[in-house]
């Protein structure tokens, strides 16, 4: 059977099984999704495979092989081992296919861990939330890569199925990113995080408030799937810390500082360092300056309250 169809089967019959409220077939709509999302991107890969190489953008291992006929390089599979989601993501990217939201995938596969590790049963919510980022990652891909519509590829039926099911959950998604952008954080760094905001306990994005007139510190999320209870610390910490990451990689690279560092108090890296405070336990330091030098102490420093280069100096002052 092609890959392609074999794509389309699996998540055709993933869908199928979406319905049904029996438990064995809610894991197997799971399975079979995230397996036919992976089949539409290795169709990508195959055909992207020069002509008798074998396929040998699917194979895990490539070897280069100078060719007997041509004298030239050519790049040979080696062993029965094929690409895993990680090969797949890394060869696509590099082969030109950008316009992906891959963090989707990555979710699509945290929830099928979730429940195939823990055969915990999956709440109605959770399973929305996996068509939903089947259906971005479908129609992400499908026009612009494979050439036709999504509802070409699995059929009216099925495509029809998806979309209802995902705008119902992308609705709920969007009236709680609403209720978050409007509230008055403390911080500009927090209100960017709001779409990085999940909930501690399931992973779930459908996180209100119980009152957003409290201060930050006493401010309580509730999750729309699990219904569980989160400090305001447990949610902002990782959120700023995912939301800050691509700008603290910039920042490095363009040999400036990093914006926010590993919070002392916390872990989380959520610690803004050019405030001095943490944005989710609201940390901050008793000393942010050397009493020697008045220079600028960095975290670890913080608690002796001197900078390293005076302790240095001092250290080797008393060793003479
Ligand atoms: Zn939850
Ligand atoms: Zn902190
Ligand atoms: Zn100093």
């Amino acid at each position: 059977m092609s890959i392609l169809k074999n794509a389309v089967e699996s998540i055709q019959i993933g869908m199928e099984d979406f319905h049904d409220s029996d438990d064995r077939r809610v894991l197997s709509a799971i399975r079979n999704l995230y397996a036919g999302i992976l089949l539409l991107f290795k169709y990508k890969l195959q055909q992207l495979s020069p002509s008798g190489s074998d396929e040998v953008l699917l194979k895990a291992k490539i070897l280069p092989l100078v060719s007997p006929d041509t004298g030239e390089i050519e790049w040979a599979g080696k062993g029965k081992k094929t690409v895993d989601v990680q090969d797949i993501t890394e060869r696509l990217r590099s082969l030109g296919v950008i316009e992906i939201e891959w963090t989707r995938l990555e979710q699509l596969q945290r929830i099928r861990n979730e429940i195939e590790h823990y055969y915990s049963p999956l709440s109605a919510e959770r399973m929305k939330e996996a068509v939903a980022s089947a259906l971005h990652l479908v129609m992400q891909f499908c026009e612009p890569y494979l050439e036709k519509t999504p509802s070409e590829i699995l059929g009216e039926e099925c495509w029809g199925q998806m979309l209802d099911v995902a705008s119902v959950y992308d609705a709920e998604l969007k009236s709680c990113r609403e209720k978050l952008e409007v509230v008055n954080w403390s911080f500009k760094e927090v209100l960017e995080s709001v779409p990085y905001m999940r909930c501690p306990e399931c992973d779930s994005e459908l996180l209100r408030l119980r009152d957003s007139t409290l201060k930050d510190k006493d401010k309580v999320f509730v999750c729309g799937t699990c219904h569980e209870d989160s400090n305001y610390a447990s949610v902002v910490g990782s959120a700023v810390s995912e939301s800050q990451a691509g700008a603290n990689h910039w920042s490095i690279r363009k040999g400036g500082d990093l914006i926010t560092e590993s919070c002392p108090e916390c872990g989380a890296d959520s610690y803004l360092r050019a405030q001095d405070q943490c944005v989710a336990c609201l940390y901050i330091p008793d000393n942010t300056a050397c009493k020697w030098c008045k220079g600028r102490l960095e975290i670890n420093e913080h608690w002796e309250g001197v900078c390293s280069y005076c302790q240095y100096k001092y250290d080797k002052l008393m060793a003479e």
